[in-house]
């Protein structure tokens, strides 16, 4: 039996709260952030048309080193635009992980593709290289440059794997077998803005990587999204997907293709614009309440989900994996019952009625995974 009053009592002097409720991520605002979205309601272009959303766009390629970013209303429609963008076409399939929050398989399904699901590592806890190159070389063949399945036929378009709580995936090894396999790579970098794995940023492996900018997540935009590449031809054809497919000009409304509504409005721009400014600080934070989480849990035998060699993560959410499901459920009563808010990692895709009849591999550890980590608070400490 784990000891959970000095479980509870250790976070609430982490986050110097003895009594008050401690909620699992909020958002961080000490800098320009009140100053740049009273400068865009001053100036009226709270909208789609604004300065703010070109300097976001400019400061998240600089933050990571991508050649170009384009943002949009939320992390999912990112990663939708960045499948139809890169060339997804309807009735093809999909790579993923069965382990992820439910907005990456919901993307693939607008983009009108399937999932199928390749199990974790549980290391990573994202997608596993070794299950990855077992599926495609038994599975699948190569004609004419291109990857199909041995079963549906389909062609495999895209692999999308997930940087899970912000720790890297073996991105780099995922990405060589993408190019031997001609599938275009793209990351769910949802959870990983500013993690860096071997010297470059998570999302800057891919072809295209998505960022959200949701309010639980490590910066946010109130809602927003972004996608970052480094071919200047592609994100030139996301911005205009994401404003309607419209033709540049003074005054005709004329659009060459099925577009989207997906454009961030520029007062979300000023709020993220004031966070990035900030990400910094807010890494260095994230990263101190994590240390302290892992000589606490170490000290009781507890397994804390760190990141690996060669990686700087940015602990979006602190993770713990217990003994058994049993354990996990009791830690999550326990946690929640004393005002200490925890939350189980997801149920797997597999899990849902929408996807449970899709391919997959043999899916072992994402279970053993799922059975076991629970998410502790992990807002910024002061
Ligand atoms: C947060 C998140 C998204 C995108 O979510 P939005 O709420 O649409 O911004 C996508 N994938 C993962 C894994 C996420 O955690």
């Amino acid at each position: 039996m784990l000891n959970y009053d000095m479980i509870i009592d250790n976070i609430r002097d982490l986050f110097n709260e003895p009594k008050e409720f401690i909620p699992l991520h909020v958002p961080h605002f000490s800098g320009n952030e009140k100053k740049y979205v009273n400068e865009c309601i001053d100036s009226t272009f709270v909208s789609s048309v604004g300065k703010f959303v070109d300097q976001f766009e400019l400061a998240i390629a600089k933050y990571t080193g991508a050649k170009r970013c384009v943002v949009c209303v939320n992390g999912t429609n990112a990663i939708h635009l960045a499948l139809i963008a890169s060339g997804v076409d309807a009735g093809d399939e999909v790579l993923t992980q069965p382990l992820t929050f439910i907005a990456t398989v919901n993307a693939i399904s607008y983009a009108q593709a399937t999932p199928v699901f390749v199990d974790v590592d549980k290391d990573t806890m994202g997608m596993s290289p070794t299950s990855l190159r077992k599926f495609l070389e038994e599975e699948t063949i190569i004609k004419e440059g291109n990857c199909y399945s041995k079963t549906t036929g389909s062609k495999i378009s895209a692999c999308l794997p997930m940087h899970t709580f912000g720790h890297a995936v073996r991105i780099d090894e995922i990405k060589t077998i993408c190019e031997e396999f001609h599938i275009i790579l793209i990351e769910d970098a949802a959870e990983a803005i500013g993690s860096v794995y071997k010297g470059k940023h998570l999302g800057t492996y891919g072809l295209l990587g998505t960022f959200s900018f949701n309010g639980n997540k490590t910066i946010t935009t109130g809602g927003g999204g972004a996608i970052i590449t480094d071919d200047e031809e592609l994100a030139d054809k996301l911005k205009h997907l994401s404003t309607q497919a419209k033709v540049p000009h003074k005054w005709k409304y004329e659009h060459d293709q099925i577009g989207y509504n997906y454009r961030m409005p520029n007062i979300n721009a000023a709020l993220g614009l004031a966070q990035i400014e900030n990400l910094d600080y807010i890494l260095k934070q994230k990263r101190k309440l994590a240390k302290s989480y892992k000589q606490f849990f170490t000290s009781l035998e507890i397994d804390f989900f760190v990141e690996r060699e060669n990686e700087l993560s940015n602990y979006w959410l602190n993770a713990v994996i217990l003994e058994n499901k049993e354990q996990q459920q009791i830690f999550l009563t326990k946690l929640n019952d004393a005002g200490v808010m925890c939350r189980p990692i997801w149920e797997l895709m597999t899990e849902m009625v929408m996807f449970k009849d899709c391919q997959k591999t043999n899916l072992d550890n994402a279970r053993w995974l799922s059975d076991r980590v629970v998410n502790i608070p992990s807002s910024v400490v002061i």
